[in-house]
């Protein structure tokens, strides 16, 4: 099994689904903390998106995505 990846949440290089305010896991069942700014995110998670209105992947990304922790 990959293990789920790690990304700091306030660098764009976490700009996934999985941390955008669009995406439907509003209990954060995909992403899971680990220190400071880091979080873990199950990157094959799939979740719905409002923006796009389908169900989007967890590593996914568009110009759309808004920080959920902002
Ligand atoms: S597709 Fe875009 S708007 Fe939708 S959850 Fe992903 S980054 Fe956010």
């Amino acid at each position: 099994m990959i293990p789920n990846p790690l990304a700091d949440i306030h660098k764009p290089t976490s700009w996934h689904c999985a941390f955008c305010k669009h995406w439907n896991d509003r209990q954060n069942t995909h992403i899971k903390h680990k220190v400071f700014d880091l979080w873990y995110y199950e990157q094959q998670a799939k979740e719905y998106c409002d923006i796009k209105r389908i169900d989007m992947k967890a590593f996914a990304y568009c110009r759309h995505y808004e920080n959920k922790f902002e």
